[in-house]
């Protein structure tokens, strides 16, 4: 339309601005030069939604602004009025209120040079385009916060993560989890295969080709992967999820991979090691030899295995979910309950001995170690029991405790000792000592050791010899075992011992069973002292039977020759007289030999018996001087007595003594050649009298003092000797001293040094009674023989007349009978005072007489006199209850019937 008007005429400038004024979108303003608004175009009314001119017309336009905006207007308008060109960016609501901001340009009015008439003011309204700048901005912000946090993710993500870019997968990002999954090598801008070599080859390249070709993304798990996480060490296997995702550009065009990801490693191991452990564990229990039986906290069975379904006789079917107690025997239920408690309670492990309860009802011993299942807390979540069947160890150890009590009860019963040692070796390896370790009751018995266990040898018995520690010590290294016999002077006792090894080699204990055989060891000794007695004393006695015939044929020649003489010259007193003379001498010398010998046998037998009074030794030798004065006559030696002054009392057989002295002459007088000289003394020293026979004989050799007075000994060879006995007068003489608790020792300085003879007797107690009672019998002697009746009895005619004739010419009116009945009858009429009557008579014997003539009355009072051989206490006791007095042993010396008589009369 423009170009059909454009012919229009002249171009009208004011119509022109005024149009130009119009047409401007923006609100112009016409301001005079105090600012004041003369004119706005219609769009600008508009803009300030003014419904006319005439609301803002003459108004001071700067008025118009809010106060914050004056300071702007004011430079702008300045500027302005300079010549320039001012300009402001202000918020101005519209008349309506609507908010607006302006952008506002001011340029003055009129010709250059010359003073502005007026201004022109441009407002632009901005609002919408500040509106969407402060969009924008706001956009930004939000974005770069996106970005931020999408940052922050990626670095800090759980997972590892790299962004890869274009079709080399070159890395442009990548955070820490990858850095440590591929060894802290740092990658970013490198290709996969430059940073990562090894991978080539694994399938991940060709993985991220085709997600980066086609789009897909790609997962995978438990991948394995092989990377170089240590320089120079060897590959490492990892485990590893993926994801690989493609990324893209705004066209929708590939332009990398995302790769993400967890490594897994760790996890994987401990399921490869947990799976390990488990099929261990698996193999183990189901192969094990011993029952594994597992509950849950309720004691419900979870797991058995082969081995407990066996022992318990049940089927695995039948034990799973079954409770543990109805496998288990009712008497062992008791401490089932307790272990199951105990663990329950906090305990880790129980041992629990049981009898379990199989399906046929037998029963089967065990023994089970339960220990408590625990979760990662502690909570208790069952149990596991290894159950061991112990039906063979408790028969063996029933077994084992049967033969030690069995062996026990017989080393405790035996009566030998028993003993285990243990052996000290020194560091040579040489025995040296052993320890006691244990022993039997008997052991103290047979040893004398006391409280010896756990003490050694030496200990006990420190002088032991050391047989004892080289013998077990030989036993201890060889193993054999010995048997022997020896004694351990040290412990004065013999031992029978066995020892033998305990153990084998390398073993120092011993065991000894042995025997304390001193005393069998004793009595062998004796025994063979005995028997070696035995031959010497019947050595001896063959000796003495030759000397024996050789002795009694000696006296029986003259005697013989002697009654040859008398009957040729029988009528010449004179030479009867010599040959009675010697015939008296030889009968002396057989009556002597015999007296001696039954005095032996009776000492032997014990059939000899003392009849012990007080008396004066004094007068007891002067007797044995009496009988031994022939021979020594006959010897021609000189004897010398030598008594002390006063009586010398002792309680002794006044016969007996007199005998020993006598046999000590006789010996002295025989053993010391024709012309000797033999003494006799006596002393009482203290409480003992010592009586000696010395002569200066043959004299006796040193060794044969000791055995002189054995029976049958003889010093050398008699037989020839006339003066030769029997070898039994010295044997007499000890019994006899022995019996009064004497001693008698011989003593010579050797042959032909003459020999002394000591006897030794004890002293009466009081040597004043004693010879009190001596002076009285002394006095009543010489009395006592007048007008006596004495009976002789005997059936031997010339014993009997004999003693009477003896008694007849010491005073006594006797009478004689030979019979017992011829003794009552003789009795009854001569009224004896005392009867002497022979005990073996026939017919009638010596008992019966006495008791018939005690029957007789007036003889109640008569003494009777036993005489007999026999000697012993029963034979004196039979002679007592027969009525018997005293009881005298034939032969009766004269001397002891003079005594009794005498003591008789007193
Ligand atoms: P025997 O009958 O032989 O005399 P004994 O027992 O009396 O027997 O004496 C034993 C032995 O002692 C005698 O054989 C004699 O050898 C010796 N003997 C005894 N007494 C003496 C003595 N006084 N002198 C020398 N030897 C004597």
């Amino acid at each position: 339309m423009q170009e059909t008007r454009s012919p229009a005429p002249a171009l009208d400038p004011a119509t022109f601005g005024r149009q130009l004024f119009e047409a401007s979108p923006d609100c112009v303003k016409l301001l005079d030069a105090q600012g004041r608004i003369v004119a706005m175009n219609l769009n600008g009314l508009c803009a300030m939604e003014l419904a006319s001119f005439d609301a803002v017309r003459g108004s001071v336009w700067k008025t118009l602004w809010p106060t914050d905006s004056q300071a702007g207007i004011d430079a702008a308008l300045e500027a302005a009025r300079a010549g320039g060109v001012g300009r402001f960016r202000g918020f101005c609501p519209t008349a309506c209120g609507t908010p607006k901001w302006w952008e506002v340009t001011i340029t003055s009015i009129g010709e250059a040079g010359a003073p502005a008439t007026g201004l022109l003011a441009v407002s632009r309204d901005v609002t919408e385009q500040l509106q969407a700048e402060a969009e924008r901005e706001r956009l930004l912000r939000q974005l770069s916060a996106a970005n931020q946090r999408m940052e922050d993710v990626f670095r800090q993500a759980p997972a590892f993560m790299c962004v890869l870019n274009g079709p080399q997968h070159v890395f442009e990002m990548v955070n820490d989890r990858y850095l440590q999954l591929i060894g802290n090598r740092n990658p970013v801008g490198l290709s996969v295969l430059d940073a990562l070599p090894e991978v080539d080859g694994q399938g991940f390249i060709e993985l991220l080709d085709k997600v980066y070709q086609t789009g897909e993304p790609f997962e995978g798990t438990d991948l394995p992967v092989m990377l170089q996480r240590h320089q120079d060490a060897p590959l490492e296997q990892r485990f590893v999820d993926l994801v690989f995702l493609v990324l893209r550009d705004g066209e929708g065009r590939s332009t990398g991979v995302l790769v993400h990801g967890v490594d897994q490693t760790e996890r994987k191991l401990a399921e490869r090691k947990l799976y390990e452990s488990r099929e261990r564990f698996e193999k183990i229990v189901s192969q094990a030899a011993t029952g594994v039986v597992q509950m849950d906290p309720e004691g419900r069975i979870t797991l058995v295995n082969q081995k407990y379904c066996e022992m318990v006789g049940r089927t695995e079917a039948e034990l799973l979910g079954a409770s543990v107690l109805d496998v288990t025997a009712p008497d062992s239920l008791p401490v089932t309950l307790d272990a199951v408690q105990r663990l329950a309670a906090g305990e880790n492990s129980v041992i629990v001995d049981k009898h379990y309860l199989r399906r046929d009802g037998t029963r089967l011993p065990a023994t089970s170690s339960v220990n408590a299942l625990r979760g990662p807390d502690g909570e208790f979540q069952g149990l596991v029991a290894i159950v061991v069947d112990t039906t063979d160890s408790k028969r063996a150890a029933e077994k084992l405790r049967a033969s030690e009590e069995r062996y026990r009860t017989l080393f405790e019963s035996v009566d030998q000792g028993f003993c285990i040692l243990e052996m000290i070796f020194d560091a040579q390896e040489r025995p040296v000592d052993y320890r006691f370790l244990e022993m039997n009751p008997m052991f103290e018995q047979h040893t004398g050791l006391r409280n010896a266990v756990g003490r050694t040898a030496k200990e006990l018995i420190p002088t032991l010899d050391s047989f004892w520690f080289e013998t077990y010590g030989r036993v201890a290294r060889s193993g054999e075992p010995v048997r022997f016999e020896n004694e351990a002077p040290a412990m004065q006792r013999w031992f029978d011992v066995y020892a033998t090894r305990l153990g084998g080699p390398g073993s120092r204990r011993v065991a000894l069973l042995f025997s304390d055989i001193t005393r069998r060891k004793e009595s062998e000794a004796t025994l063979r002292k005995l028997a070696s007695d035995l031959a010497e004393a019947d050595r001896r006695k063959t000796e003495f039977l030759a000397t024996l015939a050789h002795e009694l044929r000696n006296p029986l020649a003259p005697i013989r020759s002697g009654l040859g003489v008398m009957r040729l010259k029988g009528d010449s007193p004179a030479v009867v007289a010599r040959v009675r003379e010697m015939m008296e001498r030889q009968v002396g010398h057989m009556v002597h030999l015999i007296d001696d010998l039954l005095d032996i046998a009776r000492i032997s037998g014990g059939k000899l018996e003392l009849k012990k009074e007080r008396a004066d030794l004094k007068d007891v030798l002067a007797n044995a001087v009496e009988t031994s004065l022939p021979l020594i006559e006959a010897g021609r030696h000189a004897l010398t007595v030598d008594l002390p002054d006063g009586p010398v009392p002792a309680d002794i057989d006044v016969t007996r003594i007199a005998q020993v002295v006598a046999n000590l002459l006789n010996n002295a007088a025989k053993y010391t050649p024709p012309g000797g000289r033999i003494g006799l003394s006596l002393r009482a020293e203290d409480r003992e009298a010592s009586i000696a026979v010395s002569d200066n004989g043959i004299g006796i050799p040193q060794e044969a003092l000791a055995s002189v007075f054995e029976m049958f000994s003889q010093v050398g060879q008699h037989i020839d000797r006339a003066q030769g006995g029997l070898g039994i007068g010295l044997s007499l003489v000890r019994r006899l001293v022995e019996m009064h608790g004497g001693a008698v020792a011989a003593a010579s300085n050797g042959a032909d040094t003459g020999s002394t003879f000591t006897v030794r007797l004890p002293l009466a107690a009081t040597a004043h009674d004693a010879g009190a009672l001596m002076l009285a019998t002394a006095s009543t002697v010489g009395s006592a023989a007048d007008g006596t009746r004495i009976l002789v009895v005997d059936d031997n005619v010339d014993a009997a007349v004999t003693l009477s004739m003896i008694l007849e010419a010491s005073g006594y009116t006797t009478e004689v009978a030979h019979g017992g009945r011829e003794a009552v009858g003789r009795a009854r009429d001569f009224r004896p005072r005392v009867a002497f009557l022979d005990i073996g008579m026939p017919g009638m014997d010596g008992y019966e007489t006495a008791r018939a003539m005690r029957a007789v009355p007036g003889l109640e009072d008569t003494t009777l006199v036993a005489l007999t051989g026999w000697g012993a206490e029963s034979d004196r006791r039979k002679s007592t209850e027969a009525g018997f007095d005293h009881h005298l042993t034939k032969p009766v010396q004269l001397s002891v019937v003079q005594d009794l008589l005498a003591k008789l009369a007193a």
